[in-house]
């Protein structure tokens, strides 16, 4: 079977010794009790293992062979992110862990073409795969398997999951929480207008109880910031630590992916709330310290020119000088990410600094791009045989800004995010073919990617099939012939 040093580490006991750590005060809290921002100075966490030192004692290469051999097993379990069970949730034991099928997203290389135009080897990590069809199922599979963990433990009872979302963290908290029914109920809360039909039916078809609020997605988190303080509810916002633990996985994979070596490697990933970009730094550097990587790849988190606080931040190139301010966010097609004040944001400046300190250079960088662009290279990449969201292309469209301005080299090689499925928002891929953006997205369309259906009637035919009435005999042969003609005629064909 097993090496027999692999052996006694395939299957984990639970270990380890998480804590909240908060990021104002630097205080430590005990996480028997579901906190999201610090008891002592209202400033958000993350949870740290104090017993992290353990890993160490296992050498890299050896961390490298336990992951490779876990993913010949068949316990469910361990099948998704849990493969890195003692870097994310080592605590818990694998009975309470909730696996949907979520992590394990695969890792597609851009077609020659598209390579050349981006003009740079890349490859797609399509988490729009994950069961709720967005990469919010890896930070949801690690808090709820934690709630799980606190149920069947009897710390808590009859919890009230509740969340406020773009779209993607509803859909997920919903799905997960209808799984572990009964103990589990969740509500949501949406900006009133400010998600695809796609997205408002998960939640819905999840049974959530949804809410729809006026404003944008910073209204809502207020709105349910005022519930978490107020109420008896679990808080399934990235704010909640649990998730960022899950997200660390999307790194993990990567790492594993590309055979630990992230020399030459650029990670690129859209930013809204920030917890994305918090847990990717996150997880490459647990992986660094413990030897399971020998270097940190370059990371390019991307916003949208309509919603880019976190930019804006970074624009300041004297760190001294640098402010944090909340911007007003304008529409964009990267609506999961029309994110004008992110709650992780103090996260991001804690760790891009670690980041950077423990690289000896800066290696987090951070770039704008227009809502052209981004819905440009989305389209672009997906006429390619990819299935890109619009943060998938604003994923793209950022690492070509981050070329021009000289970021990146053209010998390295990029992991672009495609964080959920094309068709969640399929309906800007459909104002951009029929021409119909509202003015302020500034969008128009390139008639060499707009794409629409034609109807094939010829005017000739006296009768077609409709629903419930068919046709038949010569009538029936006629239409088969004439819309065939038609079709070649349409298409150029050369008859046999
Ligand atoms: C949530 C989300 C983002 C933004 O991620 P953050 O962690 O909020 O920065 C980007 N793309 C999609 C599809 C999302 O659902
Ligand atoms: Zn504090």
């Amino acid at each position: 079977m097993f090496p027999e040093d692999i052996a006694p580490h395939i299957i984990p006991d639970p270990s380890g010794n998480l804590r909240y750590r908060c990021l104002g005060c630097e205080a430590e809290h005990s996480i028997e009790k579901l906190l999201y921002t610090c008891p002592d100075c209202g400033k958000v966490l993350l949870i740290e293992d104090g017993d992290f030192d353990r890993l160490k004692e296992i050498p890299g290469p050896v961390w490298r062979r336990i992951f490779d051999y876990r993913r010949m097993l068949k316990v469910p379990a361990m099948k998704g992110i849990y493969r890195y069970h003692e870097f994310i949730g080592p605590v818990l034991p694998l009975s309470s862990i909730v696996y949907l099928g979520e992590g394990h997203t695969p890792v597609v290389e851009a077609n020659g073409l598209l390579q050349k135009k981006a003009g740079i080897r890349f490859f797609y990590k399509n988490d729009g795969q994950n069961p709720s069809a967005s990469f919010k199922d890896r930070g949801m599979a690690s808090a709820f398997s934690y709630i799980n963990f606190l149920v069947n433990t009897g710390k808590v009872s009859d919890v009230l999951a509740i969340c406020a979302s773009t779209g993607d963290t509803s859909a997920a908290a919903a799905l997960y929480a209808a799984y572990l029914k009964p103990h589990i109920k969740s509500a949501v809360l949406l900006p009133h207008k400010k998600v695809t039909p796609q997205q408002l039916s998960q939640p819905l078809g999840s049974g959530a109880a949804v809410f729809e609020i006026p404003g944008v997605f910073d209204d809502c988190m207020k709105v349910v910031e005022a519930l978490a303080d107020g109420y008896n509810v679990a808080l399934l916002n990235s704010k909640n630590a649990w998730r960022i633990l899950g997200q660390e996985s999307y790194s993990y994979e990567i790492a594993q992916d590309f055979d630990y070596d992230m020399a030459g490697k650029v990670i690129v990933a859209p930013i809204g709330n920030a917890g994305n970009i918090t847990a990717i730094m996150s997880g490459f550097l647990k992986f660094l310290e413990a030897g399971v990587i020998d270097s940190l790849p370059k990371i390019v988190g991307v916003q949208s020119e309509h919603a880019n606080p976190v930019f804006q931040y970074y624009r300041e190139t004297d760190p001294q000088k640098r402010r944090f301010q909340p911007v007003t966010v304008r529409p964009s097609v990267a609506q999961a990410a029309m994110i004008g004040n992110p709650v992780s944001m103090p996260r991001v400046i804690h760790l891009v600094d670690r980041y950077n300190a423990a690289a000896g250079r800066d290696r987090v960088f951070f770039v704008e791009v227009s809502e052209q662009a981004i819905m440009d290279w989305e389209l672009t990449a997906n006429h390619n045989g990819h299935i890109a969201c619009t943060h998938g292309g604003e994923s793209l469209a950022g690492l070509v800004a981050a070329m021009a301005a000289g970021r990146v080299s053209a010998d390295e090689t990029a992991i672009v995010d495609s964080t959920a499925h094309a068709l969640k928002f399929a309906g800007f891929q459909d104002m951009y073919f029929t021409d119909s953006f509202p003015p302020e997205f500034g969008i128009t369309p390139d008639p060499a990617i707009a794409n629409t259906p034609e109807l094939v009637r010829p005017d000739d035919l006296e009768a077609v099939p409709a629903p419930g009435a068919p046709l038949e005999g010569e009538a029936f042969d006629r239409f088969v012939n004439r819309t065939a003609e038609e079709i070649a005629r349409r298409l150029n064909l050369k008859r046999l």
